[in-house]
């Protein structure tokens, strides 16, 4: 396309954006005020804009995509469904591309859970994993099990049963007033220890916490609901090895359910497919969403135990029924894409490359360490946080209002990589499709535009 067509049909779009769209967890005020970046095609693990300029996929379109982008195996797994079905229902009826997608599933998650309940979206996932737990415990007569646990700084989507579990003040306290109650335990963040210990000294003192929930409240808790090894959304906070281990045990010894949500660590993000293998855990549910397709479509899965799902059996007449569910659950383009990009991780063997490639990103990113505003480095397989303070001795934070993770991405944009930042901390989180080499640019185009925004705020 000639440039000035180009930049003239950009201008249209930019015009058009700002007239219709409400941008999610975004400023509008600053947004209208701003030239868009508008993602007009993509290739591999590059995004490519209406002006033709090319940019490193540095979070993998919001943490969903796997294999890169217009990945042939998957292009021709949706093509090919194209040919059959766009779209029928799980209710009541069951479809070939449905039931692939949960059979190749269940072949993967950890050994135990075995039955997939589909949905669109991360949130609905946990939504339904919520229901699942407290019904469950109903159903087997336990009815004084309605209690749910979570913890600080985690985030479960923005569904009003989502919000109730997360723990991010900052997108979830105004909401108060429409949430049911959630006991909410210190956060696992050794960098800013809530209980003021440090690990490993400190016994992992704040999972004993959540054992004090547990004990005070005997016998009414259904379930314990958290992001395994990983929460992402409040600034990829690691937790210290043996956590989530103890917290499988402590559920199990009060007869409450472990939720597990992989939505962000799933998929290999973490370096092993699914975080929970790092702890040998089997949670009783899991919730999938984002690289179930490899990143393409809208799909979430809601993963129990056959413990959990005999709950629900009885006759028609006894109501034990799951009453619940999503117009477009189990659709069969987004199913059929599911499919082929869970295949392709073992045609790929892409969990044998995800352990080298993080020590690549790490070596890349290890003179962070140096840097005078880099508090903190946090880093699971290709899962990374590099937490930005003014001041490193006193760990003092940035002022929200300076924005400073989002002037790091508007710099990186400027030297070819995209990425979304968590408050003040910058977040990697790269398609585990990149390379080494792609990998090692992505890290020096984010310490670089670290470096240039801290020497001047
Ligand atoms: N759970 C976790 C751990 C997440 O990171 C997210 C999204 N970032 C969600 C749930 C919600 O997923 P969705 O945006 O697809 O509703």
């Amino acid at each position: 396309m000639p440039d000035t067509a180009r930049k003239e049909r950009h201008r249209r779009l930019w015009q058009s954006d700002h007239q219709h769209l409400w941008h999610p967890f975004t400023q509008m005020q600053d947004w209208l005020a701003e030239e868009p970046l508008i993602v007009d095609t993509a290739e591999g693990v590059y995004l490519v804009d209406t002006l033709g300029n090319r940019y490193l996929d540095g979070v993998s379109s919001l943490w969903c995509n796997v294999h890169g982008h217009r990945v042939p195996e998957i292009d021709d797994a949706i093509r090919g469904q194209l040919e059959k079905v766009a779209h029928s229902t799980l209710l009541g009826l069951a479809s070939t591309a449905s039931i692939e997608c949960a059979e190749t599933l269940a072949a993967l998650v950890p050994r135990g859970l075995t039955r997939v309940f589909f949905s669109d979206a991360g949130a609905t996932a946990v939504e339904i994993a919520l229901k699942m737990a407290f019904q469950h415990h109903q159903l087997r007569g336990d009815e004084a099990r309605t209690e749910f646990v979570a913890l600080r700084g985690g985030y479960h989507g923005d569904t009003i049963g989502s919000v109730s579990l997360g723990g991010i003040d900052l997108f979830h306290r105004l909401f108060k007033p429409l949430l049911f109650d959630v006991h909410h335990a210190p956060q696992p963040y050794c960098y800013r220890c809530p209980l003021g210990k440090a690990y490993p000294a400190c016994g992992t003192a704040c999972a004993g916490d959540v054992e004090g929930i547990f004990e005070a409240r005997r016998g009414k808790i259904a379930a314990l609901v958290l992001e395994p090894v990983m929460q992402g959304a409040d600034g990829m906070i690691a937790q210290p090895p043996g956590y989530l281990r103890r917290m499988r045990e402590l559920c199990d010894r009060h007869g409450a359910l472990l939720v597990c949500d992989e939505v962000a660590t799933g998929f290999g993000r973490t370096g092993t497919l699914f975080a929970v293998e790092q702890e040998g855990v089997v949670p009783d549910i899991m919730t999938v969403a984002k690289g179930i397709t490899g990143g393409y479509l809208p799909l979430a899965a809601t993963i129990t135990t056959e413990r959990v799902f005999e709950s629900f059996l009885g006759p028609y007449e006894a109501k034990r029924t799951f009453f619940h569910g999503h117009t477009y659950a189990g659709n069969p383009l987004a199913c059929a894409a599911a499919t082929a990009s869970m295949r392709l991780f073992t045609e790929r063997k892409v969990m044998e490359g995800v352990p080298g490639k993080a020590a690549a990103l790490a070596r890349a990113l290890a003179p962070a360490a140096r840097m005078p505003h880099v508090g903190e480095v946090r880093q699971r397989g290709l899962m990374v946080g590099i937490e930005l303070v003014r001041d490193r001795e006193t760990k003092a934070e940035y002022e929200y209002a300076l924005r400073s993770g989002h002037q790091v991405s508007v710099e990186a944009r400027k030297l070819g990589a995209i990425l979304r930042p968590l408050g003040n901390v910058v977040v990697l989180m790269p398609p585990l499709a990149m390379t080494e080499a792609e990998l090692e640019r992505l890290a020096a185009i984010a310490l670089a535009a670290i470096e240039k925004v801290t020497a001047r705020i």
